[in-house]
């Protein structure tokens, strides 16, 4: 396998020589899939929602293979951080004898001159591109696969606003062509539209391999559990375990600071930011209010700035709390903590 990128290709273990390396035993849910688009004629849009290490990526091998053997094109649109040469590589290895060119903001002007045209003239038969990519001209495109379809890189967000994925969707019912869009972790909007029948939802719900297990994963449902300053008590004590095995966890916060805002208990006030739409945000160690959007900063009021309320209490939780928490209610002192504040 080659290294330096996540998910797509990892279940490829061993890139042929062949044109069509198909070394892999496929799963039922996989051969499922590939029988229900290659068979399907005319336009349809189908949402694999596979999760990881399914093996998504030996469908859409599968899909091409079966394009290319009719003459047809095909476009495959990844996020822009997953479009890496170790992934070109890949579907080179794939397709040693297939006419495979890239697309992406990376390539010098002169190279993506000769792609585009090569694309535009019929002889490139896979387009592998970021989002600019859905713009090419494909006079023989039969297939569109949109990979990780809920990655925010496939809207560009300035000058021309679009979707990349929905401009792929668009283009392809005008063609009267199937389109894929795989995700482990499928958008809302995607989502729906397989629920209510517009998009054919197809599932790998197993990993590829059968050796590779999935993490143990527990929700737990805080409403039903007592909190100490935003952590379980349930997982205060799975924390400790851990230390006891001289184990060590991890916890993700998406929050930094002490509190994401302060609030008044008298008249309801929170301290917005009076330069932008953001909250201003509690750091306890400097006894500041920063923005993170804009960085505007104050000290920490002593008092309401509306009703002059002395009680001001810190509303959520940042890493500095949960840090604190950490430490003064479960842990020794001698537990090391690292953490970006
Ligand atoms: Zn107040
Ligand atoms: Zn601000």
């Amino acid at each position: 396998m080659q290294q330096g990128y996540v998910e797509i290709g990892e279940e490829a273990s061993a890139p042929g020589k062949h044109v069509f390396s198909n070394a892999h035993a496929l799963t039922a849910e996989q051969q499922k899939a590939i029988d229900s688009i290659t068979q399907h004629s005319g336009y349809g849009c189908f949402l694999l929602h596979g999760i990881t290490g399914s093996g998504k990526t030996e469908v859409y091998v599968h899909l091409l293979h079966n394009v290319l053997q009719r003459g047809g094109q095909a476009l495959l649109l990844v996020p822009e951080i997953n479009l890496t040469p170790q992934l070109e590589n890949y579907f080179r290895s794939r397709f040693p004898d297939a006419a495979l060119v890239s697309l992406h903001s990376g390539l010098s002007d002169g190279e993506r001159l000769h792609n585009w045209q090569q694309a535009q003239a019929g002889t490139a038969q896979i387009v592998l591109g970021t989002r600019l990519s859905v713009f090419s001209e494909l006079p023989s495109l039969a297939l569109i696969i949109v990979d990780e379809e809920h990655d925010s890189s496939f809207k560009q967000q300035d000058g021309l606003r679009y979707s990349a994925r929905d401009v792929a969707i668009f283009r392809a019912r005008q063609l009267g062509i199937r389109i894929v869009l795989g995700s482990a972790t499928p958008s809302l909007e995607s989502y729906y539209n397989a629920q209510n029948g517009r998009y054919q939802l197809l599932k790998l719900s197993k990993r590829a391999q059968a050796e590779a297990r999935l993490p143990a994963v527990r929700c737990v449902n805080i409403n039903q559990t007592v909190m100490h300053h935003g952590v379980s008590e349930n997982l205060l004590r799975e924390i400790e375990q851990r230390i006891k095995r001289k184990e060590q966890s991890l916890l993700f916060i998406n929050r930094r600071g002490y509190a994401p805002v302060l609030m008044c208990t008298g008249c309801g006030w929170l301290s917005d930011c009076k330069h932008c739409a953001g909250k201003l945000v509690l750091h306890l160690d400097e006894k500041r209010l920063r923005c993170h959007h804009c960085g505007y900063q104050i000290r920490v009021p002593t008092a309401c700035p509306g009703c002059g309320n002395a009680d001001l209490i810190p509303l959520g939780s940042g890493t500095q709390r949960v840090e604190s928490v950490l430490q003064e209610r479960t842990f020794p002192r001698s537990t090391h903590f690292a953490h970006r504040s």
